[in-house]
């Protein structure tokens, strides 16, 4: 791994660590209308088809913004104003689309099931046949809130034989987690550049199968936001419709090819597959415990239940870790009281053992003896 010394490493869902190179490739100015920048741009869309075995079926169109911009701008192109959603919600980011559906006018339905608990599939076969009004269905692959790995699979079958359309936020899994869609059918995927591929915050994009985005001219409820005007002015000239996040790109693609170099998706979903590994260990071994089991934890970032231990204050594990160069996430749950610890990023097995150490060693100075959430008799 090639880091910058002196910076923090991030145990967060993102933004994340990244390497030298793809920080270095920035340092450059490019008009966005010169035939370099216009190349990179091009080349970045081309490769996120790529990993998702897309590129004959789906477009890719790149977003300025955080990803929630892209997944507002997913949800207003392709949902029709008198379109409804069912929203499968285990979790904040499942909760944020209702929010955004609230925003735009559209109509929704919720199936929600705990953090801690995967969509129920047969009450999704149900409801799809007996309700004949919805016309998508949005799920979250890696819930973030808990790190949970959803039935990403199950789900997109279901929808499919039910003829709907179906729209996921892999926000936090792709790149990292297999999702072809060869084998699973989805009209819409949103993902963000800072996340699994590892480069730089600020532009979203979704893959967006041709056939249903040709559908989607004037269905969106902002001009800024309308993905099939972004696509539709890009396919034109190679070019942004407004001020393009060059930096973000650039460095993107630079990411990309360490990405590929990696091995693709194999790659980072093995390496981070033994972070999460190493970290879960370390940790079971001071007594914490996840609140997934393992079967349901996604390699991407791990809840931990807070320990009965009247010593822990995680505030001070925090800002005690922080000073000695780790960066660990709060939790964001509401099934039990937690905090989190990511995988990801340009991190690996030695980060992740310097990490657990660093833990270790606060935990001791502030008299924790044991991590379990529920006290020794
Ligand atoms: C990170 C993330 C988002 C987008 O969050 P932003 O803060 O807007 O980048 C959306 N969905 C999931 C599942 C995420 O992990």
């Amino acid at each position: 791994m090639t880091l910058t010394p002196g910076d923090p490493r991030l145990l967060t869902p993102g933004p994340l660590t990244t390497s030298v190179e793809t920080k270095e490739a920035m340092l450059h100015d490019w008009g966005s209308r010169d035939q370099a920048f216009i190349d990179t741009n091009a080349r970045v869309r081309t490769k996120l088809l790529e990993i998702a075995h897309a590129s004959d079926t789906h477009v890719c169109v790149p977003l300025q913004g955080s990803g929630t911009f892209v997944v507002e701008a997913s949800l207003g192109t392709l949902i029709p104003k008198d379109g409804k959603a069912l929203i499968l919600i285990n979790g904040a980011y499942g909760h944020r689309m209702a929010k955004i559906l609230t925003y735009t006018g559209r109509a929704f339905e919720i199936m929600e099931t705990p953090e801690d608990t995967p969509p129920d599939t047969a009450q999704l076969t149900i409801k799809l046949a007996s309700d004949a009004s919805i016309t998508h269905v949005l799920v979250v692959h890696c819930e973030t809130t808990s790190g949970i790995l959803n039935p990403i699979e199950d789900v997109a079958n279901i929808v499919k034989d039910a003829g709907r359309s179906l729209i996921i936020d892999a926000m936090s899994a792709f790149g990292a987690i297999m999702l072809d869609s060869r084998d699973i059918h989805f009209d819409a995927l949103m993902a963000s550049s800072n996340k699994c591929l590892e480069g730089i915050p600020g532009m979203g994009f979704a893959l967006i199968r041709q056939s249903v985005l040709e559908t989607c001219e004037g269905n969106a409820h902002s001009l800024a936001l309308d993905l099939y005007d972004q696509w539709k002015a890009m396919e034109g000239n190679g070019q942004w419709r407004f001020t393009p996040p060059i930096h973000v790109i650039v460095a993107f693609d630079k990411a990309i090819e360490q990405f590929e170099t990696e091995g693709g998706v194999d790659g980072r979903y093995a390496r981070y597959s033994n972070n999460c590994q190493i970290l879960v260990d370390g940790m079971g071994k001071l007594g914490f415990e996840t609140l997934l089991p393992s079967e349901l934890q996604a390699p991407i970032i791990v809840t931990f239940k807070m320990p009965a231990d009247p010593a822990f204050d995680f505030q001070v594990l925090y800002d005690q870790v922080k000073d000695r160069g780790f960066v660990l996430y709060p939790g964001k749950l509401t099934v039990a009281p937690s905090f989190r610890v990511g995988c990801i990023g340009h991190l690996g097995a030695d980060d992740m053992n310097e990490a657990l150490s660093v833990m270790s060693d606060v935990l001791a100075e502030l008299g924790v003896r044991n991590g379990a959430s529920v006290a020794a008799e």
